[in-house]
């Protein structure tokens, strides 16, 4: 079984490009659905064409889409070695679900909510601009936040694999709070 990391958190929380410094410290892959599915549409292909209109308004992929990518994603060579750093999946319970099945019952190793309040994630995505970041799309990403994946923290808090770090302070600051959990392991 790989060693399996979660980062959890609100858009715009800095959970990408904190989960890439991390993955790149401890040797494990880092896989963003966020950014799988962007490739797919970069690329043009059949899921690339249905995820495009879904992630613009601010809507979730269907679960059986994102559990099939991801489950084939795990069984890949490179995560059997080196493990692997979840960033943007799982986001509903069905994912986490799944995941545990995955992870043969048990929940993941690690499981990190890196927390920032909602008013400070709106300015820095407003800020950030990419394609999905209007002020309609937001407001229902942060909305499905709350509904869909807010409630995986209670999943995670009972297997015992959750940790909360703050999110507010520099990138370094951050991800020296973030080391001193995966450190922990
Ligand atoms: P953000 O965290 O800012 O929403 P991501 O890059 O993680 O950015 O995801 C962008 C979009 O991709 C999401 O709004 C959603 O439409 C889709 N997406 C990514 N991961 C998942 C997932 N696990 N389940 C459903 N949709 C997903």
């Amino acid at each position: 079984m790989p060693q399996i990391l979660v980062i959890l958190g609100r858009q715009g929380s800095g959970k990408g490009t904190q989960a890439a410094l991390l993955a790149e410290r401890y040797g494990v892959v880092h896989v963003s659905t966020g950014d799988m599915l962007r490739a797919a549409v970069a690329a043009g292909t059949e899921l690339g064409l249905q995820a495009k209109a879904v992630m613009d308004a601010g809507n979730l992929v269907g679960d059986d889409i994102m559990i099939g990518i991801v489950g084939e994603r795990l069984a890949a060579a490179d995560i059997g070695a080196r493990g692997v750093l979840l960033d943007g999946f799982p986001r509903t319970t069905a994912q986490a679900a799944a995941l545990a099945e995955i992870a043969g019952g048990a929940g993941p190793d690690l499981a990190i909510n890196l927390d920032v309040p909602i008013a400070e994630v709106t300015e820095r995505m407003l800020a950030r601009g990419r394609d999905d970041d209007t002020a309609g799309a937001i407001a229902r990403r942060l909305e499905l936040y709350e509904a869909e994946t807010a409630p995986l923290l209670a999943w995670f808090e009972d297997r015992g694999c959750l940790s909360t770090v703050d999110g507010l302070g520099t990138e370094e600051e951050v991800f020296a709070r973030l080391a001193e959990v995966v450190d922990g392991l």
